[in-house]
C-alpha cells in the first residue's frame, strides 16, 4: 500500500524551506500531497491561485507531489485523500508549542493520522514565510528564498 502525506499550510508564499521539507519527506512517503490552506477569515497577501501555479512549477516533473487548495479540517482533507500522515516541519520550539496540541487534536478527529516531523535543514532555518511578505512588501525581490520566481 503506498504510503500518502499532506503537507499542509498557508504557504504565504512557498518557500525554499517548505520546498526542502518536501524533497526530504519523499524520502519516507510514496506521494506528498501539498494542501494550501485557504481560510477565509485572513486575507492573504499572495494570491492562492498564484501560489498553487507556482508550488506546481516547482515540482515540475515529480510525479509524486501534487498541489491542492482546500478549506476546513486538515484531517478531513487528509481522509478525504486517502493519507494516513501529515508532514510538517520544525523550525524552533515556537513551532512545536503549536504543532504539539495540532498533531494530537488531528490524531483524535481521524484515528490513526500520525503528524511526522522534519526538523529544519540549518540553511532555512531563518526563512519564513512572514519574513519574505515584508522583504516583498519593503521592494527588494524575495527570489533567493523561493524555489520559483515571483
Ligand atoms: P501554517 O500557517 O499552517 O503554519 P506555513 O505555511 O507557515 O503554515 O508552514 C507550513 C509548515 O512548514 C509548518 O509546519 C512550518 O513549521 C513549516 N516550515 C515553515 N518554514 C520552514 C522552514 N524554513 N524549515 C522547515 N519547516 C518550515
Amino acid at each position: 500500500m503506498s504510503r500518502i502525506a499532506v503537507f499542509p499550510g498557508s504557504f504565504d508564499p512557498f518557500t525554499n524551506g517548505h520546498y526542502d521539507v518536501v524533497q526530504r519527506g519523499l524520502k519516507i512517503f510514496d506521494e506528498v500531497i501539498i494542501g494550501l490552506g485557504i481560510n477565509p477569515n485572513k486575507t492573504r497577501y499572495f494570491d492562492s491561485k498564484l501560489m498553487e501555479e507556482k508550488i506546481v512549477e516547482a515540482f515540475k516533473g515529480n510525479s509524486k507531489v501534487s498541489v491542492k487548495t482546500y478549506s476546513g479540517l486538515t484531517a478531513e482533507f487528509a481522509r478525504e485523500n486517502q493519507a494516513k500522515y501529515i508532514l510538517r516541519g520544525l523550525r524552533n520550539t515556537t513551532d512545536f508549542e503549536y504543532e504539539n496540541t495540532i498533531s494530537q487534536i488531528n490524531r483524535d478527529l481521524f484515528e490513526g493520522l500520525e503528524t511526522v516531523f522534519l526538523i529544519t535543514s540549518p540553511e532555512y532555518a531563518a526563512v519564513s514565510s512572514s519574513v519574505i511578505r515584508e522583504v516583498h512588501k519593503f521592494g527588494k525581490s524575495p527570489d533567493k528564498y523561493l524555489p520559483y520566481k515571483l
